[in-house]
């Protein structure tokens, strides 16, 4: 755990204790819980790193909290935010104006204020796109993709982002199975129960399984796929790393599959925040080094 954590009701009231820090909090992630978000970190690393005279720092936002926070973002001298668990879809609601991938993946992690105004992004989905690139060598566009978890979140976003790219073919997967079955409707994709034999047929047609259910997030927790349907050559990313790494990127390895863990995701969707509120290229081995030394 890393860094004070301030509450909604500091930022709000402009607080001395938030507006005397040095160097100016001018950056956060809103969150609840928030205490162990790994983002000041790294993102600390890269203002000090690029000579901003700003500091990042986590508030505590309950869910009545969330439009008074974000509204109190200018008068407080702020930048922006990010924004996790679980006003992620409650922060597009509340935003001036969202980009077309926020709109569509139904959630904003990235906040820019812009004359008195917000602006909402998310950066989830192309920092899964630069991890991918970055793990495997590899184009979303040109792979057959499963995401696991699809009916949720991050499953969302991914699940957008990866039909945005036009990748090969695309499968849902979901533990209630009508979410992926609307989902899939929306973005012409194939929805797939979280059965054996489904999967073990839709495994064969699938170049990369994306992971981005909640399973994996506790370390007694089962794999997201049973071990004996990996195989060879599979890509198995992730988005799990709680737990540093999961059952399912352990029992991959051993398959022979390809696999990566979720702290590439992270890293990328926070440099990809850094460029959004600086308008210029994040430092990144910097802040992989802050992330990867406190993980
Ligand atoms: P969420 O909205 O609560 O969604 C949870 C998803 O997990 C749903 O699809 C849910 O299925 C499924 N699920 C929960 N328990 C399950 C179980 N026992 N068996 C099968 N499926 C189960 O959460 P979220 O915000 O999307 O986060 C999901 C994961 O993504 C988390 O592990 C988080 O760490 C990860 N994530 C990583 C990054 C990164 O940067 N690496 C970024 C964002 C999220 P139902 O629809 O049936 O409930």
């Amino acid at each position: 755990m890393t860094g004070p954590v301030f509450t909604a009701g500091q930022l709000i009231a402009n607080d001395e204790a938030l507006r005397e820090l040095r160097p100016r909090a001018r950056l956060s992630v809103f969150g609840d819980p928030v205490a162990h978000s790994k983002s000041p970190e790294f993102h600390n690393a890269a203002l000090r790193t690029c000579g901003i005279d700003a500091q990042y720092v986590k508030i505590h936002v309950g869910p009545e909290e969330l439009t008074a926070a974000l509204r109190a973002l200018p008068q407080a001298g702020f930048l922006g935010t990010n924004v996790t668990i679980p006003h992620k879809a409650g922060a597009l609601a509340e935003v001036d104006e969202a980009d077309e991938y926020a709109r569509r993946s139904n959630a904003v992690n990235t906040v820019m204020v812009k004359n008195g105004k917000l602006k909402g992004y998310n950066t989830d989905g192309p920092g899964l796109l630069r991890a991918i690139r970055e793990e495997f060598s590899a184009e979303v566009r040109d792979l057959r993709v499963m995401v696991l978890g699809a009916g949720g979140g991050a499953g969302r976003a991914i699940a957008v982002q990866c039909a945005m790219e036009k990748c090969q073919r695309l499968v849902l997967v979901n533990r209630t199975a009508g979410k992926a079955e609307t989902l899939a409707a929306e973005l012409d994709a194939v929805a797939v129960p979280q059965e054996e034999a489904a999967l073990r047929k839709a495994l064969a047609e699938t170049d990369l399984v994306i992971n981005a259910s909640a399973v994996g997030m506790k370390a007694d927790d089962l794999s997201a796929v049973p071990a004996h349907l990996l195989r060879d050559g599979l890509l198995i990313y992730d988005t799990v790393y709680a737990t540093g790494e999961s059952r399912l990127v352990r029992e991959g390895r051993a398959a022979g599959a390809k696999v990566a863990s979720g702290l590439s995701m992270l890293l990328h969707q926070g440099a990809l925040a850094f460029e959004i509120w600086f308008d210029r290229a994040a430092p990144v081995e910097v802040m992989r080094k802050a992330l990867l030394g406190q993980s």
